[in-house]
């Protein structure tokens, strides 16, 4: 798979970390971009969305999305999805998260 450097233009084979034209580190660059993913409310138990927030997060990393915000509802996957995301953060694989203020069932990861 090829992704395409942000900086320079330039088609990078998608497992390389720096464009070999420019040098930018491509595994940082984003668009400004937020993609918006329900993982609540299709009947999805704790531990099925927590699995699709993973592969959400996983695919939106090799992308070049800014932000994933995750729809999570008012429940205990609200709960538990903010108590993986905590871990997450601590390994370093997202930057940062915060509940929305204006909508307590959306959570707002910063992935780059
Ligand atoms: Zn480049």
């Amino acid at each position: 798979m090829q992704q395409i450097c942000l900086e320079c233009g330039m088609s990078v084979n998608e497992t390389m970390d720096y464009c070999p034209k420019c040098d930018n580190a491509l595994n940082l660059q984003h668009d400004g971009s937020t993609i918006t993913v329900d993982i609540a409310h299709q009947g999805e138990r704790v531990s099925e969305a927590l699995r699709k927030m993973q592969s959400e997060i996983d695919s939106a990393r090799k992308g070049v999305a800014m932000c994933i915000r995750l729809v999570v509802g008012s429940g205990l996957i609200r709960d538990e999805v903010l108590l993986a995301l905590r871990d997450l953060k601590f390994r370093g694989d997202i930057k940062n998260f915060e509940s929305e203020s204006f909508n307590a069932g959306a959570v707002l990861v910063r992935l780059k």
